[in-house]
Protein backbone atom coordinates (compact mmCIF):
# COMPACT_ATOMS: atom_id res chain seq x y z
CA UNK A 1 0.00 0.00 0.00
CA UNK A 2 1.28 3.40 -0.91
CA UNK A 3 1.68 5.73 1.52
CA UNK A 4 2.43 9.04 0.66
CA UNK A 5 3.31 12.44 1.96
CA UNK A 6 3.64 13.12 -2.12
CA UNK A 7 2.15 16.18 -3.80
CA UNK A 8 -1.56 14.34 -4.73
CA UNK A 9 -2.15 15.09 -8.60
CA UNK A 10 -6.35 15.70 -7.84
CA UNK A 11 -6.53 19.09 -8.61
CA UNK A 12 -9.73 19.05 -6.14
CA UNK A 13 -8.90 19.24 -2.57
CA UNK A 14 -11.83 16.98 -1.55
CA UNK A 15 -10.69 14.01 -4.25
CA UNK A 16 -7.77 14.35 -2.84
CA UNK A 17 -8.19 14.13 0.89
CA UNK A 18 -10.54 11.27 0.46
CA UNK A 19 -7.94 9.51 -2.27
CA UNK A 20 -5.33 9.67 0.53
CA UNK A 21 -7.81 8.13 3.11
CA UNK A 22 -8.70 5.22 0.95
CA UNK A 23 -5.31 4.14 0.54
CA UNK A 24 -4.69 4.12 4.47
CA UNK A 25 -7.24 1.98 5.51
CA UNK A 26 -5.77 1.45 8.84
CA UNK A 27 -7.42 4.57 10.17
CA UNK A 28 -10.43 2.46 9.67
CA UNK A 29 -11.35 1.39 13.31
CA UNK A 30 -13.41 -0.57 11.67
CA UNK A 31 -10.71 -2.71 9.14
CA UNK A 32 -9.50 -5.85 10.76
CA UNK A 33 -5.97 -5.75 11.49
CA UNK A 34 -5.34 -9.45 10.84
CA UNK A 35 -6.36 -10.88 7.51
CA UNK A 36 -9.26 -13.24 7.43
CA UNK A 37 -9.65 -16.48 5.77
CA UNK A 38 -10.54 -16.89 1.91
CA UNK A 39 -13.91 -17.34 1.80
CA UNK A 40 -15.05 -16.03 5.06
CA UNK A 41 -19.00 -15.27 4.99
CA UNK A 42 -20.68 -11.96 6.69
CA UNK A 43 -23.82 -13.85 8.60
CA UNK A 44 -25.88 -10.70 8.16
CA UNK A 45 -25.21 -9.26 4.44
CA UNK A 46 -24.05 -12.54 2.90
CA UNK A 47 -21.03 -10.90 1.28
CA UNK A 48 -18.00 -13.32 0.56
CA UNK A 49 -14.50 -12.33 1.69
CA UNK A 50 -12.58 -13.57 -1.14
CA UNK A 51 -8.98 -12.53 -2.70
CA UNK A 52 -8.05 -9.62 -0.31
CA UNK A 53 -11.26 -7.85 -0.52
CA UNK A 54 -15.42 -8.00 0.38
CA UNK A 55 -17.48 -9.02 -2.47
CA UNK A 56 -21.05 -10.70 -3.98
CA UNK A 57 -20.26 -14.19 -4.75
CA UNK A 58 -21.57 -17.24 -3.68
CA UNK A 59 -20.67 -18.65 0.09
CA UNK A 60 -18.42 -21.83 0.16
CA UNK A 61 -19.87 -24.55 1.76
CA UNK A 62 -18.55 -24.89 5.30
CA UNK A 63 -17.28 -21.29 5.23
CA UNK A 64 -16.00 -19.48 8.49
CA UNK A 65 -18.27 -16.48 9.65
CA UNK A 66 -17.46 -13.24 10.60
CA UNK A 67 -19.53 -9.65 10.58
CA UNK A 68 -18.41 -7.48 7.75
CA UNK A 69 -17.38 -4.32 8.98
CA UNK A 70 -20.49 -2.62 7.12
CA UNK A 71 -22.79 -4.63 9.04
CA UNK A 72 -20.81 -3.82 12.30
CA UNK A 73 -20.93 -0.36 11.57
CA UNK A 74 -24.72 -0.48 11.01
CA UNK A 75 -25.17 -2.50 14.14
CA UNK A 76 -23.52 0.44 15.82
CA UNK A 77 -25.33 2.80 14.41
CA UNK A 78 -21.73 4.47 13.60
CA UNK A 79 -21.69 6.27 10.65
CA UNK A 80 -17.91 6.85 8.93
CA UNK A 81 -20.07 9.14 6.58
CA UNK A 82 -22.45 11.64 6.61
CA UNK A 83 -24.85 13.68 4.08
CA UNK A 84 -26.68 16.59 5.26
CA UNK A 85 -29.48 18.04 2.60
CA UNK A 86 -30.26 21.08 4.00
CA UNK A 87 -32.54 24.52 2.49
CA UNK A 88 -35.93 24.71 1.61
CA UNK A 89 -35.65 23.36 -1.82
CA UNK A 90 -34.14 19.82 0.10
CA UNK A 91 -37.51 19.57 2.48
CA UNK A 92 -40.15 20.31 -0.34
CA UNK A 93 -38.37 17.64 -2.51
CA UNK A 94 -37.20 15.02 0.43
CA UNK A 95 -38.82 11.82 -1.44
CA UNK A 96 -36.90 12.51 -5.00
CA UNK A 97 -33.90 13.36 -2.87
CA UNK A 98 -33.69 9.91 -1.11
CA UNK A 99 -34.74 7.89 -4.03
CA UNK A 100 -31.65 9.53 -5.54
CA UNK A 101 -29.69 8.64 -2.75
CA UNK A 102 -30.69 4.65 -2.63
CA UNK A 103 -30.11 4.87 -6.27
CA UNK A 104 -26.54 5.41 -6.08
CA UNK A 105 -26.15 3.36 -2.59
CA UNK A 106 -27.34 0.10 -5.11
CA UNK A 107 -24.57 1.29 -7.68
CA UNK A 108 -22.04 1.83 -5.94
CA UNK A 109 -22.54 -1.42 -3.36
CA UNK A 110 -22.71 -3.68 -6.30
CA UNK A 111 -19.05 -2.90 -6.89
CA UNK A 112 -18.14 -2.49 -3.32
CA UNK A 113 -20.00 -4.43 -0.85
CA UNK A 114 -19.17 -2.48 2.22
CA UNK A 115 -20.27 1.00 0.97
CA UNK A 116 -23.84 1.25 2.04
CA UNK A 117 -26.19 3.58 3.96
CA UNK A 118 -27.01 3.49 7.31
CA UNK A 119 -29.99 4.95 8.01
CA UNK A 120 -31.96 8.15 6.64
CA UNK A 121 -33.51 10.40 8.87
CA UNK A 122 -35.73 13.21 8.46
CA UNK A 123 -35.33 16.05 11.13
CA UNK A 124 -36.61 20.18 10.20
CA UNK A 125 -33.86 21.29 8.35
CA UNK A 126 -33.97 18.51 6.54
CA UNK A 127 -32.68 15.26 5.90
CA UNK A 128 -29.50 13.54 7.21
CA UNK A 129 -28.37 10.03 5.35
CA UNK A 130 -25.74 7.94 6.99
CA UNK A 131 -23.19 5.84 5.45
CA UNK A 132 -21.20 3.12 6.27
CA UNK A 133 -17.86 4.29 4.43
CA UNK A 134 -16.07 7.47 3.53
CA UNK A 135 -17.17 7.18 -0.63
CA UNK A 136 -20.73 7.15 -1.05
CA UNK A 137 -21.06 10.50 0.55
CA UNK A 138 -19.35 12.21 -2.18
CA UNK A 139 -21.27 10.51 -4.89
CA UNK A 140 -24.13 10.59 -3.35
CA UNK A 141 -23.11 14.91 -3.07
CA UNK A 142 -21.68 14.70 -6.89
CA UNK A 143 -25.55 13.08 -7.74
CA UNK A 144 -27.58 15.20 -6.02
CA UNK A 145 -25.78 18.24 -7.43
CA UNK A 146 -25.79 17.11 -11.08
CA UNK A 147 -29.42 16.23 -10.67
CA UNK A 148 -30.89 18.92 -8.40
CA UNK A 149 -27.81 21.73 -8.70
CA UNK A 150 -27.00 23.56 -5.02
CA UNK A 151 -24.37 23.91 -2.94
CA UNK A 152 -21.53 20.88 -1.74
CA UNK A 153 -19.47 21.46 1.28
CA UNK A 154 -17.02 18.46 2.25
CA UNK A 155 -14.87 18.03 5.45
CA UNK A 156 -12.95 15.51 5.98
CA UNK A 157 -11.60 14.52 9.52
CA UNK A 158 -8.06 14.04 8.77
CA UNK A 159 -7.13 12.40 11.53
CA UNK A 160 -10.37 10.11 11.48
CA UNK A 161 -11.97 7.86 9.16
CA UNK A 162 -14.77 10.03 8.90
CA UNK A 163 -16.40 12.64 6.07
CA UNK A 164 -19.50 14.86 6.30
CA UNK A 165 -20.97 16.41 2.92
CA UNK A 166 -23.39 19.32 3.05
CA UNK A 167 -25.87 19.38 0.52
CA UNK A 168 -27.91 23.14 0.66
CA UNK A 169 -30.45 24.87 -1.69
CA UNK A 170 -32.39 27.67 -0.54
CA UNK A 171 -34.87 27.90 -3.45
ZN1 LIG B 1 -22.06 -7.88 6.37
Amino acid sequence: MKQSNLRPQSPRSTRRISGRAQQDHILDPYQRQRKLHEGTVCPQCGAVYHEGRWRWVARAEGAAEELCAACRRINDKYPAGIVTLRGDFARQHKEEMIHLARHQEEAEKKEHPLNRIISIEEDARGVVINTTDIHLPRRIGDALKRAFHGEIEDDFEKDGYFVRVNWTREA
